[in-house]
């Protein structure tokens, strides 16, 4: 039998010994501002939703009675002479303000107010028109696809269903709703960042999308409030329970609201 010869272990190196250092203690960092909490749609959303005292039918008849002798023509605040300038300016509207589309769109409906009009004028000169508005270039590119669209596939006007707004370049469903309500008188609810807030603040429509918030309008405004409900809800946002500080003083529904924060 072979004798197994085993290689001697490879020898350890001695592993050099510490010095002795005296510890440092690791100076103390000032402690982490925690970062402000950031502002998100949830702000707007009452802790839970379950703990919200209902509304009943009186009420919510009672909120838009209020709005309704305040204020009982309502206006939107774009600027338009026709369904199809309304929706050109609803398009061009998307992150921006009215007043910032008005400025624009004063100079440009004078010159094109229909879809023709405004492929004649062509989407270079469109964009010298509306340079001053957020996304311009999209913007000027979908407004001459939806009047392309318009010439080719509507006869030139504007439809009046929703599926066939929301085929048309940079329309979306709330395009649509501003559209069929404004210019066809609709009962449709567009749920932008105003009514989204209130929705959800006053427990009126409480949702997580606007698509919630606006089936949830939808379901509890009595019809005879529809046409304008959109409107009023708006402006109140816009004017009143605004974002940051909402002026629940001077509030006409403080005592119906049901968003615990409110300041009365
Ligand atoms: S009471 Fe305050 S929070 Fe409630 S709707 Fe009025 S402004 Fe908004």
């Amino acid at each position: 039998m072979a004798k197994i010869t085993r290689k001697p272990a490879p020898r350890k190196k001695p592993v050099p010994k510490k010095k002795a250092t005296a510890t440092v203690a690791k100076p103390k960092l000032p402690a982490k501002k925690s970062a402000p909490a950031k502002k998100s749609l949830k702000a707007t959303r009452p802790n839970s939703i379950k703990s919200i005292k209902p509304w009943t039918p009186a009420e919510i008849h009672e909120v838009f009675s209020r709005f309704r002798k305040a204020n009982p023509e309502p206006k939107g605040e774009l600027e338009h002479v026709n369904p199809f300038t309304l929706l050109v300016a609803v398009v061009l509207s998307a992150q921006a303000t009215d007043a910032g589309v008005n400025k624009a769109t004063r100079a440009l409906f004078e010159v094109a107010d229909t879809p023709q009009k405004m492929l004649d004028l062509g989407e270079e000169s469109l964009r010298d028109y509306i340079k001053t508005i957020g996304l311009y270039r999209t913007k000027a590119k979908n407004v001459i696809g939806l009047s392309a669209k318009l010439l080719s596939e509507f006869g030139g006007e504007v439809p009046r269903t929703r599926a066939e707004i929301e085929s048309l370049p940079g329309a979306g469903r709330k395009t649509a709703n501003v559209v069929l309500n404004m210019a066809f008188g609709e009962h449709t609810m567009a749920v932008d960042t105003h009514v989204f807030r209130l929705g959800n603040r006053t427990g009126l429509a409480p949702g997580k999308t606007p698509l919630e918030v606006e089936l949830g309008l939808e379901k509890v405004i009595p019809a005879e409030f529809m046409l304008h409900a959109h409107h009023w809800l708006i402006l109140h946002g816009r004017y009143t329970c605004l974002a940051r500080k909402p002026r629940c003083e001077v509030c006409l529904i403080n005592d119906l609201c049901r968003w615990p924060e409110k300041t009365v």
